[in-house]
């Protein structure tokens, strides 16, 4: 969302966008507004259809289903701004434990050139009385040296830590970024940079990778029949059997809604195809029942696209033929799994 376009159409969007949030309930936070702006603009369908979604079950949205949505369609605008406010954390950090060095530095100069004039201080006509006198400031000096030498490493330790949490906080938060939060499972940024990179790997190695491309059938209908939050629960129990089919080297995503994309590495077209079929027979087996009322939601199945990738085809074309074997299970009747068409090259 551009905030900058103070045009007619953002006014438009705004007199639209908050008696809605008002209408059903959403907090007026930026966070928010970013999302029903975004709905009333019609610029994003995906984020439309699940507001609809979630709404036709109850007309009041919880705190966490907008936190959800937010999370869903803004997560790289959040990682973004956590990111600046760590370096500038860090920034900040840094300029203070160097201007800590150099005034402890500055400290430790004037105390040698202390020592080294209470030294000159000391001759052999200097009575017991004066002796004593200079050995207990050079004793001060010293005390005082090391002290600040402690502060220093103390100084310094708690920089150390600071920077570990720091790491911490945006490790975590480059996880989150690339994580479905309904699921749990890798999201479509992460499917995005992971397909990419291992495209161009293949481009030079020849190694064999595939893709399976994953959509629920009539999935409308359970969401329609049962409420979302049902819904949602079938995505769970998806993911996880989908999670569980793999090898741990390969690649499970939540590509949006009900649509899922698996990578796998080192697998031939036949085992990909195998695989995607022991995973549709694995679904359409189950027997999932709405944890509330334990009544059954009929049998779940999937439609399946796989494809091999070409070297040198590149991704684009890799995934639409993936995308389009999908169509085809769709077209057939779904329930199935469709081997992608060779790439136009
Ligand atoms: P098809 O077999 O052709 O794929 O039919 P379909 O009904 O699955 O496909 P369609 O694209 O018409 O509808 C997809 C549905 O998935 C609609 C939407 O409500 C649902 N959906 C998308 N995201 C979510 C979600 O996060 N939670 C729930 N519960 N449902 C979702
Ligand atoms: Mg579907
Ligand atoms: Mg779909």
């Amino acid at each position: 969302m551009d905030y900058s376009e103070l045009s007619d159409k953002a006014a438009e969007n705004m007199r639209l966008a908050l008696p809605l949030m008002k209408k059903h309930g959403v907090p007026m936070t930026p966070d928010n507004y970013a999302v029903w702006y975004e709905h009333v603009s019609g610029a994003n369908a995906e984020l439309s259809e699940k507001l609809q979604a979630m709404l036709t079950d109850n007309p009041i949205l919880t705190e966490s289903q907008c936190t959800g949505v937010y999370e869903q369609f803004f997560n790289v605008e959040k990682e973004l701004v956590q990111v600046v406010e760590m370096r500038q954390e860090l920034a900040r950090l840094l300029k203070e434990v160097i201007s800590f060095v150099y005034s402890t530095v500055a400290q430790t100069d004037r105390s040698n050139n202390h020592l080294a004039e209470l030294l000159t201080r000391i001759n052999r006509d200097m009575s017991p009385q004066e002796v004593h006198e200079v050995v207990e400031q050079i004793l001060d000096e010293t005390r005082q040296a090391m002290s600040n030498g402690e502060q220093l490493t103390e100084r310094l330790n708690t920089a150390v830590a600071e920077v570990q949490t720091l790491k911490k906080e945006l490790d975590q938060s480059k996880r989150e970024a690339k994580t479905d939060t309904l699921t749990g499972l890798a999201n479509r940024k992460a499917f995005d940079e992971l397909v990419t990179k291992v495209t161009q790997d293949a481009d030079n190695s020849g190694l064999d990778v595939c893709i399976l491309f994953c959509d629920l059938d009539i999935f409308k209908e359970v969401n329609d029949k049962h409420g979302h939050l049902v819904g949602d629960q079938v995505l769970k129990v998806v993911s996880n059997t989908l999670k569980d089919s793999v090898k741990g080297r390969d690649l499970v995503a939540r590509y949006g809604g009900e649509e899922f994309s698996i990578i796998l590495l080192n697998t031939s077209l036949q085992n990909a195809k195998i695989l995607a079929d022991n995973i549709r027979k694995e679904i359409a087996s189950k027997r999932i029942q709405r944890k509330d009322t334990r009544e059954s939601l009929g049998q779940i199945t999937m439609s399946f696209g796989v494809a091999r990738y070409v070297p040198t085809e590149g991704v684009e074309s890799f995934m639409q033929r993936a995308d389009r074997a999908l169509y085809m299970s769709k077209r057939k009747g779904r329930n199935c799994v469709s081997e992608a068409p060779p790439p136009i090259i």
